[in-house]
């Protein structure tokens, strides 16, 4: 054995070991059928019961090989990487299992024995919405290309017990409703009970000196949570790997708590049970902003620690003690600041827990731990009280505390003399209330830095992160994002995928740069119209969808000219709705020369806190409702708003989309990855340059790409001398819509409602720069009609951005941590 010391902690008798060899598992129909009499336990079943046998036993063929993986894995066959991430915004597992194991034929025909359709059947399945949006989904599309790309990669995440809030729309306005997702329970996962931790909270810290001088520090009269590990696989495409995604649930210590009660406070002793068990109840539902509340510190913590002492142990099994390897072995990436408190919490365990000095757990913390960057916006940069954090967390206080002194001194020698840059660099800022800066503090800490697309990284170099720009260069670099093509076509868009498949054969699905060899294409006849009518078909399928959800008839023969995406005044719904409202008039005008007939679908949930957001929804649905009511505007224009934008949704909607809505003020979007599914399935898009929108014109080029706007630097010299009413009054058409906007045309019967949406547009503080786009974004809308009304060219077009697509596939993301970050150290 490599174990260097052996640390026995439980009884030998308590592990089992199953050395026999058992029969290989049934084949997917004999095991549903076994599922069915054994594990459902009655003679008739609702579809939510046959769907839990079915993912059971889809479970179960994945089992032998998870083993496998978790073994090869265990013995580090390779370098591991812990994904960190407060958010995995998975959806439905059941189709992308199936697609990865090759078992979506089999599982079809399974299934006409129980008198179902797949299709049918995975509409039951309950997303898993652990996540926000973009940097949730990108967790998920994350684990995807790890598992395809055959890299030890665990996931650590939270188990949220209401995942995001379930969104209605009442009278046009956003109603939040609690995800009940777990409700029928969840198949997929196993829960890991001899992988069970503690994490401390509260308490105090004591410092002592031993026998030989050493000063040593204990937190003491802590309370302690358990975190419990829930397991749910993640296959690799068609490799044989099952990585692993590892939820942890809080659960209260009940032992400890109830001994401490007498009988009498017995209800007292349960509901500190509730207590712990908040912890993971729910998920923030904020997208792009920071909470700041209490309990949200004691989830990143609770998160970090748990997911730092199962590594720990992981590495002990295989080599002790001795944690001279750890670094080499090991690399966490954290999501964003939100598990960057893993920081300090990997200095205490390796210190107190394991006994390093200082030097030597900073030496493997800081060659461990990697940050990703997701916003510029100063309004999701986090930072905590440190009052609140010393009551909360008292020793990580301490550690951070030595750790800035440190990196101080470091900041001194660079700037010999300049206290500003002290200051302005410190991971605590002063004030009345000193505040833990969450960004530097994994800056400091980890060897690489990276931003999620070539102008964000370039932002957080040239603007918030320069002065560390300047001490670390080496640090920095960019990884734009990507979205797995499993899911977001060969999943999703079967028809396409198929002809595509018919066309270059399948290996696009695992290397995504073959889509280029599309454009040879272009011109050959029968391609074009069978690609032409695969959108058609899959409008009229998001067409049914539309007038379920929204009880609007969407016309497929119309353009589907689609925004979904969280609602926030950055990515400027607002822009796309003056839009719509400059489209009415026009047509109430009789001014439709030129004019396509489109269908304009927004959708996407508000932060229940964001106030404006959710006006923006009640205009674009008090506006859809005027634009939908009139049989005279309604051969040209019609307009819905989806409510409850999630990944189930996005799944029929991008396949059916003709143009996508990407119209963020520059500077502002890190990447989006929204835009590049829609690509990928040949939506042409109409955007600003902004994130990964530059890169994806970069692709396809400019012919094939409606780009509108002024650029991020154009956006920062304006800023000083804004002038919304002049741009008002120097343009007919925004003056028309603002009119509108001021009659109250859209809302006749609730006067007022919209007076701060108007203050905002004309507010030469409005960072967002509505009204300085309208008239460019609303000449390349009108260069969209004329491209649609030519419908060979867009069909062509389309094409082309599919073509292009290949560099935003999440392998290529992935390949670019495994070799730039992960293996380079
Ligand atoms: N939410 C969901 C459900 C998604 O599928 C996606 C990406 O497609 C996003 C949010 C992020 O969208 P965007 O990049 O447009 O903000």
């Amino acid at each position: 054995t490599r174990k260097k010391t052996t640390k026995t902690t439980k009884p030998a008798t308590s592990v089992v070991q199953t050395s026999e060899p058992c029969e290989p598992c049934d084949t997917l129909g004999a095991s549903l059928a076994r599922h069915i009499r054994y594990g459902l336990c009655r003679d008739e079943h609702e579809k939510e019961e046959l769907f839990t046998a079915v993912a059971e036993s889809v479970k179960e063929q994945m089992l032998d090989n998870w083993r496998e993986t978790r073994i090869k894995d265990n013995q580090y066959q390779q370098k591991q990487i812990a994904y960190l991430s407060l958010e995995f915004l998975m959806g439905r597992a059941l189709g992308n299992a199936l697609l990865s194991l090759d078992l979506t034929d089999e599982a079809q025909k399974v299934l006409t024995d129980y008198a179902t359709t797949l299709e049918d059947l995975e509409q039951v399945e309950h997303d898993a919405g652990l996540g926000n949006g973009g940097l949730g989904r990108l967790a998920a599309c994350f684990l995807d290309s790890c598992a395809c790309l055959d890299l030890s990669v665990t996931g650590y995440g939270i188990r949220y017990q209401y995942g995001m809030f379930v969104q209605k729309i009442i009278d046009g306005y956003q109603v939040e409703r609690p995800d009940r997702w777990l409700r029928h329970g969840n198949p997929w996962e196993v829960r890991i009970a001899n992988r069970i931790v503690t994490v401390p909270f509260f308490g105090h810290t004591e410092t002592y000196v031993d026998k030989d001088g050493r000063r040593h520090h204990v937190w003491t009269n802590t309370q302690n949570v358990l975190a419990v590990p829930y397991d749910m696989p993640i296959p690799g495409f068609n490799n044989g790997r099952i990585n692993t995604l590892r939820l942890w649930k809080a659960e209260a210590n009940d032992e400890f708590d109830l001994e401490e009660f007498n009988d009498g406070d017995y209800a007292e002793a349960v509901a500190t049970k509730n207590l712990a068990e908040q912890i993971t109840m729910v998920l923030y539902p904020n997208d792009a902003s920071v909470n700041g509340k209490e309990l949200r510190l004691r989830q990143q913590y609770f998160l970090s620690s748990a997911s730092l002492q199962d590594l720990l142990a992981r590495y002990v099994d295989q080599y002790g003690e001795d944690f001279s390897e750890f670094s080499r072995r090991n690399v966490m990436q954290l999501n964003d600041t939100h598990p960057s408190i893993a920081v300090p919490e990997l200095m205490r365990l390796l210190m107190d827990k394991y006994g390093l000095g200082w030097n030597e757990a900073w030496d493997i913390t800081s060659r461990s731990m990697a940050y990703t960057n997701h916003t510029l916006l100063p309004e999701a940069l986090e930072r905590w009280p440190v009052p609140m954090m010393k009551n909360m967390l008292p020793r990580i206080v301490e550690i951070i505390f030595e750790i800035n002194a440190r990196y101080l001194e470091l900041v001194a020698h660079h700037w010999p003399g300049n206290i500003q840059k002290l200051a302005d660099m410190s991971i605590i800022e002063e004030g009345p209330e000193q505040q833990i800066r969450m960004a530097y503090l994994a800056i400091v800490a980890s060897f690489s830095v990276n931003g999620v697309a070539g102008l964000h990284t370039e932002l957080l170099k040239q603007g918030l992160f320069s002065d560390f720009y300047q001490l670390w260069p080496h640090k920095f670099n960019n990884k734009t994002n990507g979205v797995t093509p499993r899911r977001w076509l060969a999943y999703c868009n079967p028809k396409l995928s198929g002809l595509i498949t018919r066309r270059l054969g399948k290996e696009w699905i695992t290397d995504l740069t073959h889509l280029a060899a599309l454009n040879a294409f272009t011109s050959d006849k029968a391609f074009v119209k069978e690609w032409a009518e695969i959108k058609l078909t899959n409008k009229q399928a998001l067409s049914e969808f539309v007038e379920q959800q929204c009880g609007v008839t969407f016309d497929p023969q119309m353009m589907f000219d689609v925004q979904v995406k969280r609602i926030h005044e950055y990515k400027r719904q607002l822009l796309n709705i003056l839009h719509v409202i400059h489209l009415y008039r026009r047509i109430l005008n009789g001014d439709t020369q030129g004019m396509a007939p489109r269908c304009v679908l927004i959708g996407g949930k508000a932060a229940p806190g964001y106030a404006m957001a959710k006006q923006i929804i009640k205009l674009a649905n008090n506006v859809a409702h005027m634009v939908n009511s009139d049989p005279l505007v309604t051969p040209y224009l019609r307009m819905a708003f989806l409510p409850n934008y999630n990944v189930s949704a996005m799944e029929k909607i991008c396949p059916g989309t003709d143009l996508s809505e990407q119209i963020s003020t520059a500077g502002k979007e890190a990447s989006g990855t929204g835009n590049m599914k829609f690509m990928m399935n040949g939506a042409l898009t109409i955007g600003t340059l902004d994130g990964a929108n530059i890169e994806m014109l970069e692709e396809v080029g400019k012919d094939n790409f409606f780009l509108f706007g002024l650029n991020a630097q154009e956006v920062a010299q304006t800023k000083a001398h804004y002038q919304p009413q002049q741009i008002i009054a120097e343009s007919e058409a925004l003056t028309g819509v603002m009119n509108m906007l001021k009659s109250g045309h859209f809302n006749l019967v609730e006067p007022g409602i919209f007076d701060h949406i108007i203050a905002s547009i004309v507010d030469p503080f409005d960072q967002w720069m509505t009204a300085a786009d309208f008239d460019s974004y609303r000449i390349a809308q009108e260069n969209v009609s004329a491209t649609y009304l030519d419908q060979a060219k867009w069909q062509q077009i389309s094409i082309r951005n599919s073509a292009a697509s290949g560099r935003f596939s999440s392998d290529n993301t992935i390949s670019g941590y495994r070799d730039d970050i992960w293996m380079k150290k």
